[in-house]
């Protein structure tokens, strides 16, 4: 009875997760490889009715597809908080991240990046009539980052007081009630955000903000996913996919 009960146990919990598939020996996680993402981030992730991997579409999500597509398995995301997505690798609940995540020493000590694959950097989005200039300019204003992205360490390590929010969106929505003065998010993102909502603007400073680049991080014992990743970035820059999924996804 004991062997019984554990054996259903064991059926149970093999059903109730698809994490737990794979702990099981389930084949169909053999021919899939996880992406997690965060998908609140224009235009490299966000959520369509028409995503290119389900309801998920943008930069990341083709280069996610396509990467799939060239290693013979099915990409599948797992869409979560952006800080939560390091640890989801070191768990091995998903085999990537693509996040339009910066590489950055820190990130670096945890998990592997793949060769870069897109240029971005930190700008400022202000209301249309704001006197905020530079970067400066931010020190005695009211400031909203995105929780956990690179500009709010940007702004920590300039000094200056700040609010983090969970989602580009709310963040978004607080500058266009008129609760704060300016949100420090990355450049792409933020003309997305210009586009949608009426009456902001964006300013940069380049000797504030230096330039980052984003990368698919792997888990640091998964070595042959990197590599098989990095071939596949590597030719998509070099035949243009990657300048044509951004310029498609910016104009949208
Ligand atoms: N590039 C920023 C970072 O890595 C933001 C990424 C994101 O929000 N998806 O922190």
């Amino acid at each position: 009875m004991k062997k019984m009960m554990k054996k259903l146990a064991l059926a149970v919990a093999c059903v109730t997760t698809v994490a737990m598939f794979a702990a099981c020996g389930g084949k169909e996680e053999e021919n899939v490889i996880k992406f997690g993402t965060n998908a609140e981030f224009p235009p490299f992730e966000f959520v369509a009715a028409n995503g290119v991997i389900g309801e998920y579409d943008g930069i990341d999500m083709a280069i996610a597809k396509q990467i799939g597509d060239e290693i013979g398995k099915t990409a599948q995301i797992e869409n979560m908080e952006f800080d939560s997505l390091l640890l989801a690798l070191q768990n091995g609940q998903v085999d990537a991240v693509i996040a339009g995540m910066t590489i950055d020493p820190e990130r670096a000590e945890e998990v592997n990046f793949s060769v870069p694959y897109y240029t971005a950097k930190q700008v400022m989005i202000v209301k249309e009539d704001s006197t905020i200039a530079k970067a400066t300019d931010m020190a005695d204003k009211k400031i909203v980052v995105i929780q956990g992205y690179t500009g709010e360490s940007c702004v920590k390590d300039m000094g200056y007081a700040y609010e983090a929010f969970k989602k580009g969106s709310e963040a978004i929505m607080e500058l266009v009630n008129g609760k704060c003065d300016v949100v420090v998010i990355d450049s792409a993102t933020a003309q997305k955000y210009v586009g949608d909502n009426e009456g902001l603007k964006i300013v940069e400073d380049a000797e504030a903000f230096s330039s980052e680049e984003y990368g698919i991080a792997v888990n640091k014992k998964n070595t042959e996913l990197l590599e098989q990743i990095n071939d596949i970035l590597t030719k998509m820059k070099n035949d243009g996919t990657i300048n044509e999924l951004s310029a498609k996804y910016s104009e949208q």
